[in-house]
């Protein structure tokens, strides 16, 4: 197979290359830098390149090859890594001006875990201004394109890591997922995402938006690929406190198996009300996929629901304000010129550092948790929180697997939304109560509209049910065949 195809494929098709000795980690990094070349400008999915680590560590996977030594399952395979993730020596600017020529210091812990697996990570994604947003229209630097129509946003805020691997400038990509920041662009882009349980992946080394709601996680062409890259970057970590010491299952290992007998409770408030036409019909359908395969469907109804974007604009907003409060032109980045006092020096930087979607946030958080506000926001908030969380602990006692659409519509045009903050929190309607009880959650692409652009199936499982999860999953995937690859066609002729 020619190279310029086998960078699009999924990943077991690459190792067997490798392994074939047909193509060289070498070879298959430069080919994929070629195609970032060739097609970033259209893209805008990194933020930074960083070929020479990349092609260092495909020097070592050749190295291993060339010595018959044990290659770990995705080495060589390249890697789009959110630019709020920490890669030691490289930039890491979570799309925001404030941190514009900040160098990490360290590695993140899923980094450490891509550098022992022999990952080439090709650059850093762009991405929402840190991580706030749907769309990744909120970037400090520049816009993302979806690849399957370049005047659509490619949803947010993990857009450059899900452009880039729909555009196959990396096969497969790591994300972040505060309340659906992983899954959203997944659906938007045609590809697999998945968040996992709060506390399986280490946030050590992820700049925190909402410390309670993050989690990092895949997204890829494939529940096969997500399911492998979860293997290497979950488990405990010393270095996080909320991370769990659950015991780790191979997450490949339950994939095929059958469905009979098997659960599935399609979401009443998420599945009637608000659908585009093309989304309700595909719900319809992947409900009856599922039954022809044996899965016994349940309507389960989540009436919380109705609360949950505003839970959710209230719990993440008091911590982001907490947690950006270390961003003040002393210890990191950017700092504001022609200042007098200290004072000043604070808030100019901040004023000037800070894009405008993150001073709201700031501000919203502020005022949730000043004193004789607390108990009538961010109190309640939490309170209702607990109760969502009931419900899902309550809904999982009947079923194995949730179904919903990802998002009521699909991708939006670009520029038609950011003037009202409003619609645009609302496209997370489906996303965030998986943040909010900290539960798996994963988008399958399913099927196009009829502007043919991709529709996505959201499937979510009690905590540390992934493997569950990713079998559902995987046998969606292999009923509808999702073309995953009609953007790689058309984007380089
Ligand atoms: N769209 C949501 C927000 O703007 C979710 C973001 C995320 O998951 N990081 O907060």
């Amino acid at each position: 197979m020619d190279i310029k195809e086998l960078i699009t494929k999924p990943s077991a098709q690459q190792r067997q290359a490798l392994l074939n000795k047909e193509v060289s980690a070498v070879e298959l990094t430069q080919a994929v830098y070629e195609r970032v070349e060739n097609t970033d400008e259209k893209i805008g999915a990194y933020n930074s390149l960083t070929k020479e680590y990349a092609l260092e560590t495909a020097k070592k996977v050749d190295e291993k090859i060339k010595n018959n030594e044990q290659l770990p399952p995705l080495a060589g395979i390249a890697l789009a890594l959110k630019d709020n993730i920490n890669l030691k020596s490289y930039p890491t600017t979570a799309s925001s001006k404030i941190l514009e020529n900040f160098i990490s210091p360290y590695d993140a812990t899923v980094t450490k875990k891509l550098k022992n697996n022999l990952i080439p990570i090709i650059g850093k994604a762009n991405l929402d201004e840190f991580a706030m947003g749907s769309s990744n229209e909120n970037s400090a630097f520049k816009l993302v394109h979806n690849p399957w129509n370049l005047n659509k946003v490619p949803g947010g805020s993990s857009g450059g890591s899900a452009a880039a691997v729909a555009a196959g400038e990396a096969t497969v990509a790591l994300g972040s997922d505060t309340g659906g920041s992983i899954r959203l662009p997944a659906s938007y882009c045609g590809l697999v995402g998945l968040k996992p349980t709060y506390g399986r992946v280490s946030r050590y080394g992820l700049i925190a938006f909402a410390s309670s709601l993050d989690q990092i996680g895949p997204i890829t062409r494939t529940v096969e690929d997500a399911a492998m890259l979860l293997n290497v970057i979950a488990g405990p970590d010393e270095k996080d406190s909320t991370s769990l010491s659950a015991t780790l299952p191979d997450f490949t290992k339950d994939l095929r198996n059958d469905l009979k007998g098997v659960k599935i409770g399609y979401i009443k408030e998420l599945c009637s009300e608000g659908l585009s036409d093309d989304v309700a019909e595909a719900v319809k359908k992947s409900l009856e996929i599922y039954k022809s395969l044996g899965a016994e469907i349940v309507e389960i109804s989540l009436p919380l629901i109705k609360y949950s974007i505003a839970v959710y604009y209230i719990v993440a907003t008091a911590e982001a304000s907490s947690n950006l409060a270390r961003f003040d032109g002393v210890k990191y980045g950017y700092r504001a010129k022609n200042v007098n006092t200290l004072y000043d020096m604070y808030v100019k930087t901040r004023a000037e550092g800070f894009g405008e979607e993150v001073k709201r946030r700031i501000m919203l958080g502020t005022y949730a948790l000043s004193s004789g506000y607390y108990d009538a926001y961010y109190k309640k908030a939490q309170q209702v929180r607990r109760l969502v969380k009931n419900d899902f602990d309550n809904a999982f006692k009947k079923v194995d697997v949730l179904l919903s659409p990802t998002c009521p519509h699909t991708a939006f045009d670009i520029g038609s939304k950011i003037e009202d903050p409003l619609s645009m929190y609302l496209t997370d309607i489906a996303t965030i109560t998986a943040n909010l009880a900290g539960i798996p959650a994963m988008n399958v692409p399913f099927a196009l509209d009829k502007n043919s652009m991709p529709i996505g199936i959201q499937l979510q499982a009690d905590c540390l049910n992934e493997t569950k999860l990713l079998n559902v999953g995987f046998k969606l995937e292999e009923a509808v065949q999702f073309d995953y690859s009609i953007p790689l066609k058309t984007l380089v002729k």
